[in-house]
């Protein structure tokens, strides 16, 4: 298991995630933030080999 960094939309830490293979990507995952606790959108993607996450806040 793998895991990447991503940004919290809503406070804006930065903390790792689990990542998706590389075969399961693109996708999209519902997290919550394991610092704040809200809920969050993860966009994962493969870039140049490596799985990278994107949040995003839900509601927007
Ligand atoms: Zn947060």
């Amino acid at each position: 298991m793998t895991t990447t960094p991503v940004t919290c939309p809503s406070c804006f830490q930065e903390f790792e995630v689990p990542a998706p293979w590389p075969d399961e990507t693109p996708c999209d995952v519902d997290y919550d933030c394991e610092v704040c606790c809200r809920p969050m959108r993860i966009w994962f993607e493969l870039d140049d080999g490596e799985v990278t996450g994107t949040a995003s806040g839900l509601g927007d």
